[in-house]
């Protein structure tokens, strides 16, 4: 990274879910940048140890715990491995979901249906029930949403219907984990991710959607790691309960 970053986890100890690629994992280097001994996970052992590694050849301090978000005893495994092996935990991004379908809502099969909720809302409800005795006084929760959750995408309707419950979870969460503990969200716009690869790989499909932004591009990672570490940080000690929405202009609301 180029760009002249801060130090402001610098003692600190952060998970990041869904983070051995993409938006995760750019999550977890920044905060590692800036001083975060960083927790990195995801489904499969070998991404694991090899997003591990990267973070280490940078001279970050990273962990690395396997952890499919839906199952129980990994969110546990999670939770207790980081805090066997740094003490505490002072951030938790709750990045992971699921988008398997395209199909419209009136024809998405009941078993999509519980999937997506399972992995995109009820995993992170899940997680931070987990986390919660381990918080630190000034604590900080970060939420990936996505501009789907305020605008339905046509073949991902469903998907963003589970990132407006987000939303509503980041506020419900911010009420609840008040005053020790902030909650905010970020919505990223379109990233050229494996996971946006349906929008990001067709040229034409690419190009309405980087027209879409006022900005003329699609997103990087790395946008929405600036803006997840910003929500982290304590330069954000004031602000809970919000979404940033970093899209490009995209849009969005008033
Ligand atoms: P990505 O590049 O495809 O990365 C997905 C990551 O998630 C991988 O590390 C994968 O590793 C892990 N993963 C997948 N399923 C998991 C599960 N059930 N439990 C734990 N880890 C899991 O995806 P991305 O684009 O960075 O997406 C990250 C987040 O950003 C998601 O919440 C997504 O909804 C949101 N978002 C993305 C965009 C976009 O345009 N890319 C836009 C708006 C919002 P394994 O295979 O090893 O599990």
């Amino acid at each position: 990274m180029a760009k002249k970053i801060g130090r402001r986890f610098e003692g600190k100890v952060a998970i990041v879910t869904a983070s051995t690629q993409g938006i995760g994992f750019a999550i977890a280097e920044r905060l590692g940048l800036e001083g975060a001994s960083v927790v990195i996970s995801s489904r499969k052992q070998k991404n694991v140890d090899e997003a591990v590694e990267k973070l280490k050849n940078k001279g970050l301090e990273a962990f690395g715990v396997v952890c499919h978000v839906s199952n129980a005893q990994h969110r546990k495994d999670l939770i207790q491995k980081t805090v066997d092996k740094y003490g505490k935990i002072d951030v938790v991004v709750s990045n992971a979901a699921a988008n398997p379908s395209v199909d419209p809502i009136l024809r998405t099969q009941e078993s999509v249906l519980d999937k997506l909720w399972e992995i995109n809302v009820k995993a992170t409800v899940l997680l931070l029930q987990e986390a919660a005795p381990h918080l630190q006084k000034g604590s900080s929760i970060v939420i990936i949403s996505s501009i789907a959750g305020y605008n339905p995408q046509p073949t991902m309707l469903m998907y963003g219907v589970t990132k407006t419950a987000l939303l509503g979870l980041t506020k419900a969460l911010s009420t609840e984990m008040a005053p020790d503990t902030r909650v905010n969200a970020v919505a990223p716009g379109f990233v050229p991710t494996n996971f946006a690869a349906f929008i990001t790989k067709d040229e034409a499909v690419r190009k309405v959607a980087e027209e879409k932004t006022l900005l003329h591009r699609l997103g990087t990672p790395e946008d929405m790691a600036a803006a997840a570490a910003f929500l982290a940080s304590d330069d954000a000690c004031y602000i809970t309960g919000e979404t940033i929405i970093v899209a490009g202009g995209i849009p969005s609301r008033l």
